[in-house]
């Protein structure tokens, strides 16, 4: 042992989020993620340890960076940024110091843990001792309930943890755990926030967004992409695809009543968007809707989307007000993406007072006309994916060409 303190993350979970047999499968998906989210960041590795995992860094690693990329990870309950020593007394006291080193802070405590109990002392003595070391080399006093500083003492049986911050994690799961999903993206508010509520419950997603270039202006795309590269950041690689609608369409407008087209582009997006599923192993579809929200969103009209796929539809936004949705939005980054203006793909040949309670055979009468298969797999067959990573590829190249 004697060896220097070396600098490293520690992360923390929810235990109960490890529930029954899924633990194996969580960690190793959390450490896979850490080390995805980490790359070209200075870290060595990740280790598991009773209750948390631990990144290793290097000496020069870019921790404000490794801060920012590992603080929106799902399936992280907080994390700090600690040095990592061997659990005897002379080195625990020395890196107390270090860890303080130039820091001014009128008040602080210390927080000392022993895991498994093997460090001799106990932890009141070791917070005592502690205290009274700090006192004797800063300007500072104890505060034990709000303290400048928490100064935080890990010790575990071979190997202790000094900190000082504990950032908040988001919770959730780690992306992977739960599968594949397929998630309709819009580009307005709600859809974004509904596939991340499935990323952070463990879930990849693929995003499919439909379009109606060139009969409307492409800032649609420009929005669906510059939404996933805002929540590929939580799964690492994430493919969007874009689907020409217009011709799809005019179909519609062409056999379709107006007020049931609205229902009908649904279950023509919802059909073409299962069948992308199935391509890439999603087994779920994923929207934006919320009960009530707007004329299209009635239970009648859900149900008859959902009865067009063999599926399930996962609706997570279902009970949640606007005020939520854009609250989440904005803490997610996706709030300012999109309410930039846009020309959605359902204004283009939308009626006037568009059918709010489609009855199933109103719906069946009016696609007797339309060749539904034919326009379900001109959908699927025109559809194309777009891969988007994060870190991003020419990031990760210059800071590996770099080092
Ligand atoms: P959002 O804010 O997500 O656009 P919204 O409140 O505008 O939702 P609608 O326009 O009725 O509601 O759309 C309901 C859901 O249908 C969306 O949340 C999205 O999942 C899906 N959807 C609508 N338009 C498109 C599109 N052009 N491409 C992909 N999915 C879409
Ligand atoms: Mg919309």
């Amino acid at each position: 042992m004697g060896r220097a303190p070396s600098p490293c993350i520690v992360v923390h979970y929810h235990e109960i989020s490890l529930k029954g047999g899924n633990r194996p499968l969580f960690l190793r998906r959390l450490g896979r993620n850490l080390l995805a989210a980490t790359a070209g960041c200075g870290v060595r590795g990740v280790r598991r340890l009773p209750g948390r995992l631990v990144l290793d860094l290097d000496p020069e690693a870019d921790l404000p960076e490794v801060r920012e990329r590992i603080g929106t990870l799902f399936g992280i309950a907080y994390f700090a940024p600690a040095l990592s020593i061997p659990p005897e007394w002379p080195v625990v006291q020395a890196a107390v110091l270090q860890l303080l080193e130039g820091r001014t802070f009128e008040s602080f405590r210390i927080t000392a843990r022993r895991t498994f109990k093997v460090f001799p002392m106990p932890s009141d003595e070791i917070n005592r001792e502690l205290g009274a070391l700090v006192l004797r080399h800063f300007a500072t006093r104890v505060n034990l309930t709000e303290p400048t500083l928490n100064v935080r003492v890990d010790l575990l049986p071979r190997e202790a943890f000094v900190f000082v911050d504990r950032v908040t994690g988001p919770g959730g799961l780690p992306v992977g755990v739960s599968g594949r999903v397929a998630a309709l993206l819009s580009g307005g508010i709600d859809s974004p926030v509904a596939a991340c509520r499935l990323q952070k419950r463990g879930c990849e997603v693929e995003f499919v967004h439909f379009h109606s270039v060139p009969y409307l202006a492409d800032t649609s795309q420009r929005k669906v992409r510059a939404l996933v590269e805002r929540l590929v950041r939580h799964q690492f690689s994430a493919r969007l695809w874009l689907v020409p609608f217009g011709e799809i369409q005019r179909e519609v407008v062409l056999g379709v009543p107006a007020p049931l087209r609205v229902v009908v582009y649904r279950r023509l997006m919802a059909r073409i968007t299962e069948a992308i599923a199935r391509k890439t192993g999603a087994l779920a579809l994923v929207t934006g809707e919320s009960l009530g929200q707007v004329a299209s969103q009635t239970l009648e009209n859900i149900a008859r989307m959902t009865e067009a796929v063999g599926m399930p539809v996962l609706r997570p936004l279902i009970g949640t007000d606007k005020e939520e949705i854009i609250r989440e939005a904005r803490a997610i980054g996706t709030f300012e993406i999109s309410i930039e203006p846009d020309q959605d793909c359902c204004t283009l040949f939308v009626p006037k007072h568009p059918e709010t309670r489609a009855s199933a055979e109103a719906v069946a009468a009016a696609e007797a006309r339309l060749d539904m298969a034919r326009l379900v797999e001109a959908g699927v067959e025109s559809a194309a994916p777009e891969t988007f990573r994060f870190p991003p590829a020419e990031a990760g190249a210059l800071l590996s060409a770099g080092s």
